[in-house]
């Protein structure tokens, strides 16, 4: 399929500036660090320096984990970082410029490559096939400077390039770089090759003496002997991946070592994966040349291999070591960190455990980064949505996607945003306005409203694989106040999207394209299967060989908590007093837990994960399931326990750490895990917060006492509170004597109305004069768009805060449900003044360290990102005055926060509506049919105590 943007953004990918290539590998591992040089500028008087003439020179000196370099000097800091830069990517070899050679020109500079690697010059230079060298000098015997092949083709960069441009299937085929490089030293002049016995590499003539000792003068005997750990990941999948330990000693050539591991007979006879983990390590896969590839006929060595598919060694191929690397791996290959670097002539060495395995394939799942930035990894769950830059707690989604693309060797991906116009919004939102009204009422469009609308913005985004194949593009259906928002969220669809695959993977082929468009996903089948051909077969392989043995050696990528299962959560334990702040929705909410793993039958307690803070948003999905149940029915400075099943053995090696090898030695069938926390502290989600910071009393107290007033001025007896959530006015009212006998709250929202109740509850029990005049109070399931006439009557109805929540149709649907079906005489609504919200949102207020991209982010475009609404007060005066007008009632406005006489007004607006006294009596004559369509959550009478 031909795409046309790949190539401009390849381009445009190519022709980066050296140091945000530097910047792409290293971020702030690269550091900077400018010298000044005070020059002299010649002024044509020997001795004299006039200090008004001597100039600023800066050079550069950057420091990457595995070099440094310094620049020339230059008139600007800017010019002398750039070259610094420049001289690091070229001895990385990591390429800023396309070569445009050709295949031919690429093989002849291979060819010649060897009499610049096998110089004098080359040993006083500073690269990490030096190490290699010293090695072979040192050695005695007929293997003296030789150099196997396989050091070459994993650490000179600029071969490895080559290689990719004779062909691009280098890139993913060590073996195929192997028996390109093996034919160019043959062709070389310069070098002699091996013609029976391996594949060594050595120079045609003597080394000066000059140079040897330059080279060898370094101590490297003071090395002690050492161990370190490795992993080994069989051929088969069947078989276990498990660690082993190395030794090296002094003199010892460590490649030689790890040949012997393999079973390979000398270290020329490796093959040497690029680097598969962080940048700055030396972290490769090592396995032997496959023999069949691998054919010897005295004059003709060569290198068999059958780039096209590689037919005949694909029984030998390890998947699982190829899907780690992206590389083509040959038999059993054995993972280890350990190589020459740029900087010291020392081995670098460090271990490889299963811990750090299994990271490195988590790493490769959708939502993988997420848990592994937030360092909790049985705890943490991508998102559900992105509502806020401060509520975010990792890489942002965008970056997470760039972060599984690169894992995945797909191209970067590539975001196109549309801004939309604002005549076009304006006209649509006319439409939906129009559509959204109930019949005959034509409210006419505000006109302010419209022209004052920035652009709105939407986002697309494609994903490519490296040979510029379109995989799959989405584009999300939502449009967004800011660029920022609509790219954030389109990311954030993809990987949610890929995450569901991944827990699918055996999905049937067929089904793909359909499950991708329910999810505004539109993928390519073929080329996307290509992408996850090995992935898929290492997953229904690892299936077949979980039903006959029962560890779920299986995959990282499906054992995640079952949803099903787990999802009563049982709190055991429960300590700590109810301190009455509860974590809400959208709050940010601190806890500190620990995971043990548990058995039913033995006395093991072995600690998984642990964290002494760890912060979250509540309604998010940012954690598992449980431990949002769990947490929901805490409050601040309560504890509490559950358990749940096991996720898969790779996801419990991931998290595991340290432990991992404590936990080989346990059986794992009879265990589970066993969560314990306590919640810390609870942030209010960012409208309470400014509420909080702007009004005192908070403007949700205003709003409660304001209602209350009016409650108590009008010696009422029953009440309603339409949306009453965790029963803040209910809880209010009765913190004084009232005149009310019936109290009736109603939400959609059960986790609120159980807090509702407790509160409710209590206050109740505890107060004799309450008891007396309350008779009684019931809190009840259901939406108030929906008519339930056991409401139907009341003296007054509150409905605070609630519309703004609901789409805008529904609230007015509400509207006219209240007026002419619950006829309460008199009502009471609430909601955002709009126009506010620029006071709210400019200032800061005391927040966590934020950079300024971060800052503009975290304002939404409306108080709380669960509003679907804000009004201004044109609409929602024009809103309530229609209704009023048509179910004849009255109508005042008024509000709290503010002050209604300055603009923009009050910060909450109010109206309240009264019946008129004709139709009230009307209204109560007409028959009504009885519906019962909420459900009673809680409820207290008179006499007798709660019932559920
Ligand atoms: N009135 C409360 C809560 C406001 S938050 C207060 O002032 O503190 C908004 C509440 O409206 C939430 O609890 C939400 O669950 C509820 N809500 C939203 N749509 C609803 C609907 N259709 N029916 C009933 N409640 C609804
Ligand atoms: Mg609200």
């Amino acid at each position: 399929m031909e795409v046309q943007e790949p190539v401009t953004a390849a381009e445009r990918k190519l022709t980066i500036t050296p140091k945000a290539l530097i910047h792409q590998k290293y971020g702030p591992k690269a550091r900077y660090t400018i010298e000044e040089v005070k020059q002299s500028v010649d002024n044509g008087c020997p001795g004299l320096i006039i200090p008004q003439q001597s100039r600023s020179l800066y050079r550069c000196c950057l420091s990457l984990p595995e070099l440094s370099v310094t620049s020339d000097t230059f008139t600007k800091k800017k010019d002398a970082e750039q070259s610094a830069a420049k001289m690091a990517v070229e001895k990385l070899g990591i390429q800023s410029k396309p070569t445009h050679l050709t295949p031919q020109e690429a093989w002849n500079e291979l060819v010649a490559r060897f009499s610049i690697l096998f110089s004098d010059e080359f040993l006083s230079s500073s690269h990490p096939l030096l190490g290699h060298f010293r090695v072979a000098f040192r050695r005695v015997g007929n293997l003296y400077s030789m150099i196997p092949l396989s050091a070459i083709a994993a650490y000179d960069v600029k071969v490895n390039n080559l290689c990719k441009i004779i062909d691009p299937k280098a890139e993913s085929d060590p073996l195929l770089v192997f028996s390109f490089i093996w034919k160019a030293a043959r062709m070389s002049d310069s070098v002699c090759t091996t013609t029976a016995g391996g594949f060594w590499i050595w120079k045609q003539g003597p080394y000066s003496p000059e140079a040897l000792e330059l080279l060898m003068n370094c101590d490297l005997d003071s090395m002690d002997t050492v161990h370190i750990e490795a992993v080994r990941i069989p051929h088969s999948i069947e078989g276990n991946i498990e660690t082993f330990s190395l030794e090296f000693s002094g003199n010892q050539y460590y490649m030689d070592e790890v040949a012997q591991k393999l079973d390979a007979r000398d270290a020329s006879q490796l093959l040497v994966s690029r680097i598969v983990g962080k940048a700055s390590s030396e972290m490769r896969l090592y396995f032997s040349a496959p023999e069949y590839a691998v054919t010897f006929s005295d004059s003709t060595a060569d290198v068999c291999s059958n780039t096209d598919g590689n037919a005949s060694l694909e029984p030998l191929l390890n998947k699982q070591a190829s899907y780690l690397s992206g590389q083509a791996i040959y038999g059993d290959a054995i993972l280890v960190n350990v190589g020459y670097a740029w900087k010291s002539p020392g081995l670098f060495y460090e271990n490889v455990n299963l811990c750090t395995y299994y990271r490195m394939l988590l790493s490769k799942v959708p939502d993988g980064h997420y848990k592994l930035s937030r360092e909790a990894i049985l705890v943490a769950e991508l998102p559900t949505a992105f509502t806020a830059r401060s509520n975010w707690m990792a890489p942002l989604p965008r970056d997470l996607l760039c972060m599984f693309c690169r894992q995945h060797r797909f191209l970067e991906p590539i975001f196109s945003v549309q801004g939309i116009d604002s005549s076009e919004t304006a006209k649509e939102e006319c439409k939906k306005m129009k559509l959204t009204r109930p019949a005959g009422d034509q409210m006419p469009v505000d006109t302010d409203r419209v022209s004052d609308k920035p652009a709105t913005f939407k986002c697309e985004v494609k994903i490519l694989s490296r040979r510029r194949e379109i995989i799959l593009e989405c584009s999300s259906g939502n449009t967004y106040k800011k660029e920022f928002d609509a790219i954030q969220n389109v990311a954030l669809e993809v990987l949610t999207w890929f995450s569901k695959y991944f827990k699918q993977l055996d999905m049937p082929i067929e089904n793909l394209p359909s499950f991708a468009l329910d999810h505004n996903v539109r993928m390519h089948p073929i080329n996307f299967c290509r992408e996850f051909e090995l992935l898929v077969s290492i997953y229904r392989g690892k299936q077949n060989y979980n039903s006959r043995k029962c560890t779920s050696l299986g995959s990282i990528y499906k054992g995640r908590f079952d949803p099903n299962q787990d999802n009563a959560v049982i709190l055991d334990d429960m300590e700590g007093d109810d301190s009455g702040m509860f974590p809400s929705h959208g709050s940010l909410t601190c806890i500190n837990y620990a995971v043990t793993l548990r058995s039913k039958e033995e006395p093991i307690k072995e600690l998984i994960e642990s964290k002494d803070e760890f912060e979250f948003e509540i309604g998010s999905g940012s954690v598992i399931k449980q431990l949002e149940t769990c947490v929901s029915q805490l409050s601040v400075n309560q504890s509490a326990r559950f358990t749940t099943s096991l996720p898969s053995r790779d996801l419990l090696l991931a998290a595991a750490g340290e432990c991992t090898k404590n936990l080989s030695n346990i059986s794992l069938s009879n265990c589970f895990l066993e969560y314990s926390l306590r919640v810390l502290r609870v942030t209010e989600p960012m409208e309470e917060r400014l509420e909080q910071a702007f009004f005192s009393p908070p403007l949700s107290k205003q709003r409660v006492e304001f209602a209350v007033r009016h409650i108590n001025e009008s010696n009422l007896v029953s009440l309603v509170d339409f949306g009453c959530g965790s029963g803040s006015l209910l809880d209010s009212l009765l913190e004084h004597s009232t005149t009310l006998e019936r109290i009736v709250g109603v939400d959609i929202s059960c986790k609120a109305l159980t807090r509702a109740a407790k509160i409710i509850h209590s206050k109740l029990s505890k107060n004799s004069v309450l008891q007396d005049s309350i008779k009684s109070a019931v809190l009840y399931d259901g939406s108030i768009t929906d008519f339930d006439s056991r409401l139907y009557g009341f003296d007054i109805g509150t409905c605070l805060e609630v519309i703004e929540h609901m789409e805008e149709d529904q609230a007015c649907l509400f509207g006219d449900v209240v007026l002419s079906s619950f006829c309460p005489r008199i009502l009471v609504i609430s909601t955002p003044n709009y126009e506010y919200n620029p006071i709210l949102q400019k200032s800061s207020f005391p927040n966590k360290e934020e950079d300024s991209e971060e800052k503009s982010s975290t304002t939404c475009r409306f108080r709380n990102h669960d509003h679907k609404f804000e009004w201004t007060r044109q609409q929602f005066e024009q809103w309530a005055t229609d209704l009023s007008v048509r179910h004849n009632y009255s109508v005042e406005f008024s509000g709290v926060g503010g002050s209604g006489d300055v603009e923009p007004g009050f910060a909450s607006q109010i109206a309240v509506f009264r019946i008129r006294s004709n139709r009230a009596e009307e209204k109560l004559l007409e028959n009504r049919e009885s519906a019962c369509p909420y459900r009673v959550i809680w409820e207290w009478n008179h006499c007798s105590s709660s019932a559920v």
